[in-house]
Parts: C-alpha cells; structure tokens; sequence
C-alpha cells in the first residue's frame, strides 16, 4: 500500500487546518519538563529535540489533577455538577510505546466499571503517532514486544524520512483527518522505500534486553523471599517518580476541596511506593518499603497479566531515567531468582491476603 506524505515545511500549516476542529496537543517543554501540550499555534520546532516526553501521555486521559465534580448543598440537599471534557483532540507525536501504554490502561477504565472521565477523553481523541528513530540508552521496549516503529494503536503514523514525514494510514478516523489536509501529498514508491529502510533500522538500536518470558512464574516463586526483596529495595527512597511518571501506572487519590456548603472533588495521581498508600484504620499492609517495591514489580509483572493477559510495562525506560537513585527495573527483572530454596520462603498469610 502506498503511504501520503506530508513537508517538514508544512506541519504547521496542518495543524492549524486541524486546529479549527480539534485542540491539537504537540510535544511541548515547559522549564526543562517535557510533555504533550496544548500547540500555542507557532511552534513546530519540537521535532529538533522531541525523543520522548518526561511526562507519559497518559496525562491527556488520566490528568495529574483532575476536577470530578463540585456540589453544593442547599434546604434540598446536595447538587452535583459532573465535570465533563467533550472537547475533541488530537495527539500528535505520540511514540509507540506510549500508544501501547495507552491501550494497556484501556482494559482498566473499561473493564466491569467504565470510567466516564477517561473514556470520552479517549473517545473523542485522534492518536496520530510518530515513529521512534532515536532511542534512550535506558529504552528496552524490544523485550516486551513493543517495536519502536509499530503502528497497531494508534490512527495514522508518521515516518521522519528527512524533508518530509511519510504517513501512514491506519484507522478510518485517521484517513478522515488527512482527507481534508491540502498539503498531504501522495507518497512515490521511492518515499515508501526510504521510511521501509528508516523503521527496519530502529529495532537494532534498542540495545537493553531482559528475558520477561517466564517473569511471571518467577516472580510468583520468590514472592515470599523477603532477603531478596530487601536487597531489591534497598537504594530506593520512596519517591514514587517511577510510578507516576510510568505510562502504565494508573493509581489514583480522590479528594474534597471544601468550602462551607460547597466544594469540589478532585483525584489525582497517587503511588503504591509511598508508605500511606495502603494506610487503613486497622493496619497497613505496605508499611515497609520492601513490600512497595515488591507491590510495584509484581504488579506490572505479573497481576497485571493475571487479571488481562498483558503485562503492563511497555519498555519506556522511564523509570530508569527518572529515578533520582539508579534503581534499574532491568536489572531486577534480571535478578529475579528462578528458583526458591525453600530455607528462604517467609510465607505469611498477611502477604498472600494482599497480593493481587
Ligand atoms: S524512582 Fe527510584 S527512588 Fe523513586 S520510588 Fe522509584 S525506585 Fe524508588
Ligand atoms: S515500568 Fe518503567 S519501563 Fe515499564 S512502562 Fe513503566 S516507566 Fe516504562
């Protein structure tokens, strides 16, 4: 099939025809913090530094801070006025690994309780994503079958292919999008030959690997092995940057801004690596750091999977850039023991009770 193509030259005149319509989000820096923004309608020189954004693009669904709905209580009782954003957006840049994060967190807000706040975000978004060709030394996306240059999530995809960017159509929304773009030109054979040979290059460059074939099963077996986890945890000072910056973690915190017979509730990021996590009257299950590192590397690696067939690490390489102490999920992954001697087990119920 042959693909369209679209200038450098041209990008911003794109967004802007897009502009009418949608609110166009673009790769953005705001004091050295990188993340999908709202296009202030000039700039398109973030294809000079854009590799990926520090902030994952999930904020574009699940916001750091997000308004639920405000109430106020009168002689009739309480009146709510749900917070709905029906805008339509598009994203665009997103890297593949981010789409994939994206879909992975689809199965949480739209398992038995679909979530009203997330789903008409991501109902009325048009991803338009833009293919890896630089990738981070700490990247290890090949390992969990996540290819740099792989287009399955999002709407269209774009090929940097030097002057121009080839562009793929993917979904019926995307091909709706550029049906009504003047400056999107028909590829040649020889474009569709030079994106084919950028793409084929990319999977090559992610040098970190890890085996997360039988993660799971390993993970299960050495869940008890406190002396391991201690050691794993040990350099680890409960930040929770790996968390709340992971495209894939979803946690979140609600909370009531109260002002007298009114208010407003909010929820917002939270991290299953701070120790009031778990906090509950009678007891907290995770008051040792130990158990939250644990929680966080069995969770992606193997509750996750348990619950959808998935696991939820894409290989952003995020928290190893992030962490402000090196702690490396690579090579924990690596260490994870094969076997527990069974001297070592310290099965308690408390543990088995709470782990999912
Ligand atoms: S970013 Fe590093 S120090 Fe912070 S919670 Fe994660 S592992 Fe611990
Ligand atoms: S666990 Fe680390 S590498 Fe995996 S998706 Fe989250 S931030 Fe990226």
């Amino acid at each position: 099939m042959t693909n369209k193509k679209i200038s450098k030259k041209d990008i911003g005149k794109l967004l802007e025809g897009w502009s009418r319509e949608f609110t166009v989000f673009v790769p953005s820096k705001d004091r050295g913090v990188t993340e999908m923004a709202k296009w202030d309608g000039k700039d398109t020189g973030f294809f000079e530094w854009y590799r990926n954004t520090v902030i994952p693009a999930k904020s574009s669904f699940l916001p750091a801070m997000e308004k639920m709905f405000s109430f106020q209580k009168d002689t009739d009782g309480y009146h709510l006025e749900l917070s709905q954003d029906q805008q339509k957006r598009i994203l665009f840049g997103i890297r593949p690994c981010d789409a994939r994060a994206i879909a992975i967190i689809d199965n949480v807000f739209t398992d038995s309780y679909e979530d009203p706040y997330y789903v008409s975000k991501r109902k009325n978004t048009v991803l338009i994503g833009l293919n890896c060709t630089n990738p981070y030394d700490s990247c290890f996306c090949t390992s969990l079958g996540v290819k740099p240059t792989q287009s399955v999530d999002v709407d269209l995809m774009l090929t940097d292919i030097g002057d121009e960017f080839s562009v793929e159509e993917i979904t019926d929304k995307g091909k709706e999008l550029l049906a009504a773009a003047s400056v999107v030109k028909k590829a040649t054979k020889a474009d569709d030959a030079k994106a084919k040979t950028v793409t084929a290059a990319v999977s090559g460059m992610v040098k970190r690997k890890v085996d997360t074939k039988d993660i799971a099963k390993k993970l299960q077996a050495c869940f008890s092995d406190k002396d391991y986890w201690e050691k794993v945890a040990a350099n680890c000072v409960s930040c929770g940057i790996c968390t709340l910056l992971c495209p894939t973690c979803y946690c979140f915190d609600i909370c009531d801004e109260l002002s007298k017979k009114q208010g407003t509730r909010y929820r917002r990021w939270d991290s299953c690596g701070f120790s009031i996590y778990t906090r509950m009257p009678m007891e907290n299950p995770r008051e040792e750091k130990w158990r939250r590192v644990r929680q966080k590397v069995c969770h992606k690696y193997e509750f996750y999977p348990m619950n959808f067939d998935v696991i939820a690490c894409t290989g952003c390489g995020r928290c190893i850039r992030l962490c402000p102490v090196n702690w490396d999920i690579i090579q924990i992954l690596s260490s994870v023991p094969a076997e527990q001697p069974a001297k070592k087990k310290v099965v308690s119920e408390k543990d088995v009770s709470y782990r999912y």
